[in-house]
């Protein structure tokens, strides 16, 4: 079964940037892969200056 998303109003989820990891347990993780961001930052973003839309 796939887990839903977490923070399904995440700005992130609208971004070229995210990378949706699972882990083997079936957790789910909002991952960004954005360089200069930390990959696991707080949640849910609202404001991001590196937002990309996809
Ligand atoms: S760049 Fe910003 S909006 Fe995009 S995935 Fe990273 S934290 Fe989320």
């Amino acid at each position: 079964m796939v887990a839903p998303l977490p923070f399904p109003e995440s700005l992130c989820h609208r971004c070229a940037h995210l990378r949706v990891v699972e882990s083997g347990k079936g957790s789910v993780f909002l991952m960004c892969q954005e360089p200069s961001l930390p990959k696991y930052g707080p949640q849910p973003v609202r404001a991001c200056r590196a937002f990309s839309a996809k």
